[in-house]
């Protein structure tokens, strides 16, 4: 019996993470651009950590989590809890005023798995750290903005705010008391978390409660004076930032800790509609976590969806690797001698491969092909006793002889020099 991968679990196979390489590496780019500096948390925290942070009542906490209940332990659900144990633990704030952080890596939560959602699931998550203007709330959506447009992606952005713990509660009642005059109309889950978490209702799937909630009171009006003002603020810096957003006011996201502003990516090519990224302000999170009083907003990518949405929404071809060089050897000298040319090529930093089997060499060649390589370099015993190898441009199939010598050092450096003038710059410009 083979063994397979666990449902939900998926392996990225090297096709699928040249993918992956390309987003990740527009994504340190970008945020790098806007001062990120990244950082790394292990996968287990605390099972606490996120009861304290994302909130018992919420789908997470209660059903969605891996927990390993004997030892009081959790892999983590999200990034935005862990990374803010991190910044408290070690007093990141003494350091520097405003923190950019991002981190990129695994996710677990027991969900159904679906079409571009998996119990182990990739995000990239960003997060800024001490400041409380809006400009910076726009600054983030438009770095999330970039780094979509950059990918060709066409992804559009909705924002609301959720207000504050000044104005929210009015809301939360004013939401119920119209809630419950409709109860029989909501679904079972909307009715079961109506005491504990009504705000879901807003945004829940169910097609009873979606028509029930058009009249429902709006967050947007009930916000106290500071919540307004900062709603404005952001939506005035994105309008200065030229970025295209619309206004959702059923848009809650499924976390206890969000205040303020929340947005999310959206797109309608992943099936139903659905959030490639979303994210939002926490300004009491931190303190809740047994921090310093200090304000935070961020937002998370999923690597799945974004792959997924750039194979449906763009042409851009999936990189492919290639290999500078094959050295095609043929017999016992001319493998070693390759070997040892090999290695040196590889230490001036080309890529460089070879083939130990003494196979034939139209096999050889084939191998060549197989793995893109540009130029292949033949090196069989007669080669070696007159000092002449075959150099052949894999891509116009032209060849020229190659001198070689004793100095292996020598013998890569002219190799590096010919392979090189278009090293990293693809197609034209061959220079044999
Ligand atoms: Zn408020
Ligand atoms: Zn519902």
């Amino acid at each position: 019996m083979k063994i397979k991968a666990i449902n939900g679990f998926k392996d990225i196979l090297p096709e699928a993470a040249l993918r992956w390489q390309q987003i990740e590496q527009k994504a340190r780019d970008i945020f790098e651009r806007f001062g990120m500096c990244e950082i790394r948390m292990p996968i287990l925290e605390k099972t606490e950590l996120f009861s304290r942070s994302i909130g018992e009542a919420t789908d997470i906490v209660e059903k969605e989590m891996y927990s390993f209940s004997d030892k009081g332990i959790t892999m983590r659900p999200e990034a935005t809890a862990s990374l803010l144990r991190a910044f408290i633990e070690h007093g990141l704030h003494v350091q520097q005023p405003v923190q950019r952080l991002y981190t990129i890596g695994p996710m677990f939560r027991h969900e159904r798995p679906q079409k571009g959602r998996l119990r182990q699931f990739h995000q990239m998550d960003v997060e800024i750290i001490g400041a409380t203007e809006p400009q910076v709330d726009a600054e983030l959506m438009a770095m999330g903005q970039m780094l979509l447009n950059d990918l060709g992606l066409t992804v559009s952005l909705e924002i609301n705010s959720l207000g504050c713990p000044a104005c929210r509660p009015d809301f939360r009642v004013k939401l119920i008391t119209y809630l419950e005059a409709r109860k029989e109309s909501l679904c079972e889950d909307c009715r079961r978390r109506l005491a504990t978490n009504p705000l879901r209702a807003l945004d829940c799937k169910s097609r009873g409660c979606k028509a029930l909630v058009q009249d429902a009171p709006s967050i947007l009006d009930s916000l106290c004076n500071d919540c307004n003002t900062h709603f404005a603020g952001v939506e005035h810096s994105l309008n200065l930032l030229g970025v295209t957003y619309s206004k959702n006011r059923f848009m809650v996201r499924g976390l206890d800790y969000y205040t303020r502003t929340t947005f999310e990516f959206i797109t309608d090519d992943l099936g139903a509609q659905s959030a490639v990224g979303a994210g939002g302000r926490y300004d009491g999170l931190i303190e809740q976590l047994g921090g310093p009083p200090l304000p935070g907003i961020g937002f998370a990518m999923g690597m799945e969806r974004l792959a997924l949405l750039m194979d449906q929404q763009t042409d851009s071809t999936i990189p492919k690797s290639s290999t500078d060089i094959f050295i095609a050897a043929l017999g016992d000298e001319a493998t070693e001698y390759s070997s040892m040319l090999t290695h040196k090529l590889r230490t001036l930093e080309l890529k460089a491969a070879m083939d130990y089997s003494g196979r034939s060499l139209k096999a050889q060649m084939k191998q060549a092909g197989r793995i893109n390589s540009r130029f292949a370099l033949i090196i069989g015993e007669n080669e070696l006793v007159e000092k002449q190898a075959v150099l052949r441009n894999m891509q116009t199939q032209e060849q020229v002889t190659f001198s070689l010598n004793e100095i292996i050092d020598e013998q890569a450096e002219r190799l590096r020099s010919i392979i090189k003038p278009e090293f990293r710059i693809t197609e034209d410009n061959v220079i044999i």
